[in-house]
């Protein structure tokens, strides 16, 4: 395992199992082990950018692919009464696996602000 390594670096290369729902050469998208929401899945890019914070502007059309998987897994889901998408980047965010990763949260009512 690299420095850059992850968890989810070990589900991109089917080192460890998840439930993978999309899949295409540049990102992944699977269900959230520990779902905070009727539907939690994650979409992370398979290149290892380790928070939304490191991300560059050669990043760009990467990070609007994400963002349209996110729209296209959504859909996939049944997501059509609504759904949220939140990066956690950093200490502060909250973040715990350092491999940038977008949440969709769905099945219920969000509510707001978040804790
Ligand atoms: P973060 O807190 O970094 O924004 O989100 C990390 C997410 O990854 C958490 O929601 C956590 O439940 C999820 N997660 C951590 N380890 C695993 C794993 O091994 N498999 C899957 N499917 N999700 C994981």
């Amino acid at each position: 395992m690299s420095e850059t390594d992850t968890i989810f670096g070990k589900i991109i290369r089917r080192e460890i199992p998840a439930e993978i729902l999309y899949e295409d050469d540049l990102c992944l998208a699977f269900r959230d082990i520990n779902a905070q929401a009727p539907v939690h899945l994650l979409v992370i890019p398979k290149q290892p950018i380790a928070k939304l914070a490191d991300a560059e502007s050669q990043d760009h059309a990467l990070l609007g692919h994400l963002l349209l998987t996110v729209k296209r897994v959504a859909e996939q889901a049944g997501l059509e009464k609504g759904y949220r998408v939140v990066i956690n980047s950093g200490e502060d965010g909250g973040q715990t696996v350092d491999h940038l990763h977008l949440h969709i949260l769905g099945g219920r009512q969000m509510t707001w602000p978040p804790g």
